[in-house]
């Protein structure tokens, strides 16, 4: 069965909004398969973030993803990637519909509480990124 990483970035933490991101990705029929709470190093941003390495605003992207934990999970399920970045909301939060995460608690496309893998094949190199073998059920 497929796989997607979602992680609750340090603002989505802070504000206490992972409660709120389980319930959303169960309630929709996922299956949490692995979890927890750690603090990003730099190189593991650098590599988790390697596609957006020339982009002005990345500096800031990598300070921000190591302001405060992050809630690392991995989602199992039917077409679970593209359904998840359906639950997250659009990237841009003036693009983001009410209901969606991003939609319904995020302002700011700099703080927008939450990462989703955006491709089957980005999932793969995330969860490998993020968690052991034996940290996943
Ligand atoms: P994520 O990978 O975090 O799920 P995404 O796939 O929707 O987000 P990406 O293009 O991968 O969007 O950008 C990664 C993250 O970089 C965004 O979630 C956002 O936090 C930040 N970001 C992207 N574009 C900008 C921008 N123009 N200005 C500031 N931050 C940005
Ligand atoms: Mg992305």
């Amino acid at each position: 069965t497929e796989r997607t990483f979602i992680a609750v970035k340090p603002d989505g933490v802070q504000r206490a909004l992972f409660p709120e991101v389980l319930r959303r990705f169960s309630q929709k029929g996922f299956k949490l398969v692995g979890i927890k709470l750690t603090f990003a190093k730099e190189e593991l941003l650098r590599e988790h973030y390697s596609d957006l390495q020339s982009k002005p605003f990345f500096p800031s992207l990598l300070s921000y993803m190591m302001s405060g934990p992050v809630l690392a999970t991995v989602w199992e399920g039917k077409d679970v990637v593209k359904q998840g970045r359906a639950l997250l909301g659009a990237t841009n939060p003036l693009q983001s519909a009410p209901g969606t995460i991003r939609g319904d608690f995020a302002l700011d496309m700099g703080r927008n509480i939450i990462h989703g893998s955006d491709s089957v094949e980005s999932a793969e190199k995330e969860i490998a990124l993020w968690f052991k073998k034996d940290e996943l059920v």
